[in-house]
């Protein structure tokens, strides 16, 4: 009979890292509890281009990284196909690109680093590369198609925690890690506050593993144990409409700005890199220089981008593991670190699991779960390679066609897109339930029922995760009063709907402060108008 409070393994996070060791865990049997301080997918998991590598960016420099991408770029198309788009990805050579050494003749030694990495690129015409996908540099001399795709990290990490918790962990959202509990040189378990109520508590494990993201520097510092950490700013643009359909990278050495990525309704250009202190991490801003970077780089990829209304920045910390000696972050290896520190530091009952990227999360929660089935003593193998997610156990148009009887609306199959073989769970009862409460995204009332029923969903940020709810053109101008009232009548709280879409809108603000000027400026001052004439908190149209 298992104690209250007492698991086989704690882990701390709930960033894709955290949620696929909790899934493996709980699918070999172990008794788990995963903790994250605010909702799941949060830090770096929510902050970053949802690219699908190839491994390709990677292939000439770290052939380790290279090889472990296209693995698992091959198992999560298998495992995680309505988290996955098949877009396909461009390395292209620009004409600037001869000047400054990554000319053709790179772009041959590019090709033959993928290949020897088990990545199948080839090389094709500046003229079968526009017709591939219009909206590129038409000025290219020179592109390689790649195995690329874009990966929803929020669907991700989402059925990450579903499964998990369908295997029994037990997931507290809105619940931070605060200390160890220790003896001597062991740790027995984690002292934690939740953030919602205030109420603190204990929970004993053997093991607890450390998934914390850049936040796992304190952690483990809290152990007594330290991991050199480096702390990489990357900031990212969306823009208002989806504009490319296959990803575009620059065939050079990474650097600034040179990846655009296509997903869902949207297309996002990245990335930077920058050094920043640890107390920085929780609030990351967007400067006017790092905008500007990213557009002029973007432009030279797709010239469209200078003419495309820009939605939103935002930014993202990677857990990466290195000493001092880069300044920006780039050349250091994106492998994976799994640290047992019981060899490493003396320390007890403590495992490690950071660097890596959102596309090798699965094998860095195979290595973490490893380590921490071999300190229990259990042997059980992992199969989350082999075992579909929830919500990809069916693909996506087989699901729709047999979910739904007659043609379905635009919210089913959209729904259906999202939610995979989960749309099954999603009750469209009544003519009500099929409305659209957003329109961007094809959200409907029953989805929005359906997320706070069974993906834990509290507020509008936690909803736009799991739906993509004001995620889309209008970024919430039309839909987000509808929202609220809808999530707040799910809650059983009609009260709390100003409250959610005033909390909802103060954060999307922070994302179109440093994009504030032109079309978004226009877009901006038109949200605030519909604000103000909105009728409050009703389903009737604007
Ligand atoms: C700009 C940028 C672009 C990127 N692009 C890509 C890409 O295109 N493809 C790709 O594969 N990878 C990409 N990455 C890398 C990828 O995003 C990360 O490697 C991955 O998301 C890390 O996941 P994680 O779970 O280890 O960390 P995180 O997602 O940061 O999760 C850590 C979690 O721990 C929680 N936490 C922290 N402290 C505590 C505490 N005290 N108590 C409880 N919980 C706590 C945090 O709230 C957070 O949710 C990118 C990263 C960045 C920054």
């Amino acid at each position: 009979m298992p104690v209250k409070n007492e698991f086989d393994v704690i882990i701390i996070g709930g960033g894709i890292t955290g949620a696929g060791t909790a899934r493996d865990c709980a699918m070999r049997g172990l008794r788990v509890l995963l903790i994250e301080r605010q909702d799941i997918a949060t830090g770096a998991t929510g902050r970053n281009h949802g690219l699908l590598h190839s491994g390709a960016r990677y292939a000439v420099k770290d052939s380790e990284s290279a090889e472990e991408c296209i693995r698992e770029n091959k198992i999560l198309r298998h495992i995680a196909a309505n988290c996955v788009e098949d877009t396909g990805g461009l390395f292209i050579t620009l004409p600037e690109d001869a000047e400054t050494g990554y000319g053709l003749d790179y772009q041959a030694t590019f090709l033959e680093a993928c290949n020897s990495a088990g990545i199948e690129a080839r090389a094709i015409s500046p003229r079968e590369a526009i017709d591939m996908e219009p909206s590129v540099n038409p000025t290219l001399i020179g592109a390689v198609v790649v195995p690329d795709g874009s990966v929803d990290p929020f669907r991700l990490c989402s059925a990450n925690v579903t499964d998990a918790v369908l295997h029994g962990a037990k997931v507290l959202a809105y619940t931070e890690f605060l200390d160890f509990i220790r003896e001597g040189d062991t740790i027995l378990g984690v002292k934690v506050l939740d953030t919602r109520s205030g109420e603190k508590a204990e929970y004993r494990a053997p093991v607890t593993v450390n998934a914390a993201g850049i936040w796992g520097h304190g952690v483990a510092e809290k152990a007594g144990v330290h991991i050199g950490m480096y702390p990489a700013k990357g900031a990212l643009l969306v823009f208002g409409h989806r504009v490319n359909n296959v990803v575009i990278n620059r065939c050079r050495k990474s650097a600034d700005g040179d990846i655009l990525v296509p997903g869902d309704s949207v297309t996002v250009i990245g990335t930077t890199s920058t050094k920043v202190p640890f107390e920085e991490c929780d609030n990351m801003e967007v400067t006017p220089d790092e905008v500007r970077l990213l557009l002029r780089e973007g432009c030279a990829l797709c010239p469209s981008l200078s003419s495309t209304r820009i939605l939103r920045a935002y930014a993202g910390v990677r857990p990466l593991v290195a000493d001092d000696s880069d300044p920006t972050g780039r050349s250091i290896s994106r492998g994976i670190v799994c640290l047992d520190h019981e060899s490493r530091d003396g320390v007890k009952g403590f495992v490690s699991i950071t660097g890596g990227k959102l596309m090798t999360y699965r094998l860095m929660a195979e290595l973490a779960t490893d380590a921490v089935c071999r300190k229990l003593g259990v042997s059980r193998s992992c199969t989350t390679a082999e075992t579909p997610l929830p919500g990809s156990m069916d693909g996506r148009i087989e699901s729709v066609s047999k979910r739904f009887e007659g043609k379905p609306t635009a919210g089913q199959k959209s729904a259906a897109g999202r939610q995979g073989d989960m749309v099954n769970k999603i009750i469209f009862e009544t003519e009500a339930d099929k409305q659209l409460i957003c329109e961007c995204e094809n959200v409907t009332l029953a989805e929005i029922k359906y997320a706070v029923r069974e993906l834990g969903v509290r507020n509008l940020q936690d909803l736009r995760r799991r739906t993509r709810v004001g995620m889309g053109t209008c970024q919430g101008t039309l839909c987000i009063r509808k929202a609220a009232k809808a999530l707040a009548e799910a809650l059983g709280q009609p009260e709390l709907a100003p409250k959610l879409a005033a909390d909802y809108l103060d954060e999307r603000w922070k994302g179109m402060r440093a994009v504030g000027w032109g079309d978004t400026l226009r877009e901006m001052e038109f949200m605030q108008r519909v604000y103000k004439y909105q009728k409050p908190y009703s389903y009737d149209e604007v």
